[in-house]
């Protein structure tokens, strides 16, 4: 078992002040095999503390000096690339491959696209009679999930470091070992100390009282929406800024005449890829009415051909979904489906055949889906695709806007009619023919996915405060 019980405070492992102990399960095994100490409202008093006399110094950083820093960070990263990978796979369960092919790279992208980013932006601009200065924020506090665990950590970290910011890190207590891993890089690239701040904890205790710091000057959260209002109402009475990254429930709109076969597997990939673990996983299909036969046969020969196993080996197949708690959640709307009338193609409730251990879901695909069932409204984070059938183009835009969701859309068929689409699309992100987004563009949510934007220059500028000064000389 791997062993974290220190907290990461001031440039120094240290003891929690009245944490306690906490076993983090392996969701393959159902065995521990990972300890931390969850930490204490005290822990966060001594972790904002340093954050706030560190941001003392490093506000007053050049941007060369912190283009040198992200540059040794991705130095030291890349040295413990298989160590992150491990770490990722036994904690959420990502099958080892895939961990090192996309969880752990998707953190590196997150330090080279801040980098360049930083080394390109435009600090001070002149509007009118002023001068427009982009300042470091302050102290930042960052709450993250389990699901791209290094990828979530490192949208804020990084440019939180080019900004010039200071921060304390609550990862998810699902998956802390790689943020453990991430502090011992940022540790022997020589971040300076009280600048990275790690404490381990729940919600209810070190995530409530870093969002309601009154020396916190902002709260970036990624996780579910009832989380991301929580933090937001526990931040209200301070008026911190809080930068929300929440659930999705993203349709992949097929055109009509879409060469199905061409389009559904780079995107249906999609909800296979990491589980179906993904917040833009362009679950709800909404297919022609002439087209669902054929859609129908294609995803049901791809849900079928996906094995499910153990994340430890090498492979192409999936790994189980994180916890208990999801994997109960993920049955229950399978079943709602059921009950509501869908039309069960392939999967099913239950763990796929010969497995009696681990949180593993069967890749399921219901048909006959109407856009009131549950399954058609929840977040399912899982291996689970729906098809709605459309009539119109204006019907099937209404669908795929008809959730309290607004993280991404998928739009599956001939580009330039895709284009014509995707204005109509209530998102933050939409792709076409695709379902991966782009680590230079912003990324974020409209509706109740949140309101910041992660990666790149505007990641950057979400984690800057803005100053204007009249009447300076031009
Ligand atoms: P979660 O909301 O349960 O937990 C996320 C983090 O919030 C964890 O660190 C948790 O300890 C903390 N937390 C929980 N309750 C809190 C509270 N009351 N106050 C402060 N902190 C609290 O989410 P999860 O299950 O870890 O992750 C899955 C969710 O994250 C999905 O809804 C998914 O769509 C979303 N997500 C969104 C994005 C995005 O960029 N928009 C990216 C990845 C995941």
């Amino acid at each position: 078992m791997q062993s974290y019980l220190k907290h990461y405070i001031d440039g120094a492992w240290v003891d929690s002040i009245g944490g306690h102990r906490h076993d983090v399960i392996d969701p393959a095994t159902e065995q521990p095999c990972t300890e931390i100490t969850l930490g204490t409202p005290a822990d966060v008093d001594a972790a904002v503390a340093a954050a706030r006399t560190a941001f003392e110094t490093f506000s007053q950083t050049s941007v060369a000096e912190r283009a040198a820093l992200l540059e040794r960070i991705i130095e030291e990263y890349k040295k413990r690339i298989p160590d992150l990978a491990q770490a990722v796979s036994r904690e959420m369960g990502a099958p080892i491959g895939f961990a090192m092919a996309a969880q752990v790279p998707a953190g590196l992208g997150h330090f080279l696209s801040t980098l360049k980013a930083l080394n390109a932006f435009q600090f001070e601009e002149r509007l009118g009679r002023s001068k427009v200065v982009h300042e470091p924020l302050g102290v930042v506090a960052m709450i993250t999930p389990w699901n791209w665990p290094l990828n979530q950590v490192t949208a804020k970290v990084a440019p939180a470091l080019a900004a010039g910011d200071t921060m304390i890190l609550k990862p998810s207590e699902e998956s802390p070992g790689c943020a453990m891993i991430l502090a011992e890089i940022l540790d022997a690239a020589d971040v300076p100390k009280g600048v990275f701040n790690l404490v381990n904890g729940d919600g209810a205790g070190v995530g409530n009282a870093l969002s309601s710091h009154k020396d916190v000057d902002m709260v970036s959260f990624t996780g579910s929406t009832r989380a991301g209002i929580a933090v937001a109402q526990a931040a209200a009475a301070t008026v911190k800024r809080v930068h929300q990254e929440l659930g999705g429930k993203a349709a992949n709109l097929v055109l009509k005449g879409a060469d199905l076969g061409a389009v559904l597997p780079p995107t249906v990939q999609g909800v296979l890829a990491n589980s179906g673990q993904s917040c833009i996983a362009p679950t709800r299909l909404l297919v022609h009415a002439s087209q669902v036969e054929e859609a129908s046969a294609i995803v049901k020969a791809m849900m079928e051909g996906t094995e499910v196993g153990d994340p430890t080996q090498m492979g192409a197949h999936i790994g189980p979904v994180v916890n208990k708690a999801q994997f109960d959640k993920i049955q229950g709307l399978i079943q709602s489906a059921i009950d509501e009338g869908a039309t069960l193609v392939t999967g099913g409730t239950g763990r796929p055949d010969g497995r009696n251990v681990g949180y593993f879901i069967k890749p399921t695909l219901f048909a006959d889906v109407t856009p009131d069932m549950r399954i058609a409204q929840e977040e399912v984070f899982g291996p689970v695709a729906t098809i709605t059938r459309y009539e119109t183009e204006d019907e099937a835009v209404k669908i795929a806007n008809g959730t309290p969701y607004g993280l991404s859309a998928t739009i599956s068929g001939d580009p330039a009619a895709a284009a014509k689409v995707a204005p109509r699309l209530r998102a933050g992100l939409v792709t076409i023919n695709s379902w991966s987004p782009d680590g230079n563009a912003p990324f974020g949510g409209y509706k109740q996915s949140g309101n910041g934007r992660e990666n790149g220059k505007f990641g950057l500028a979400d984690f800057m405060e803005v100053k204007t000064v009249v009447g300076e000389p031009g």
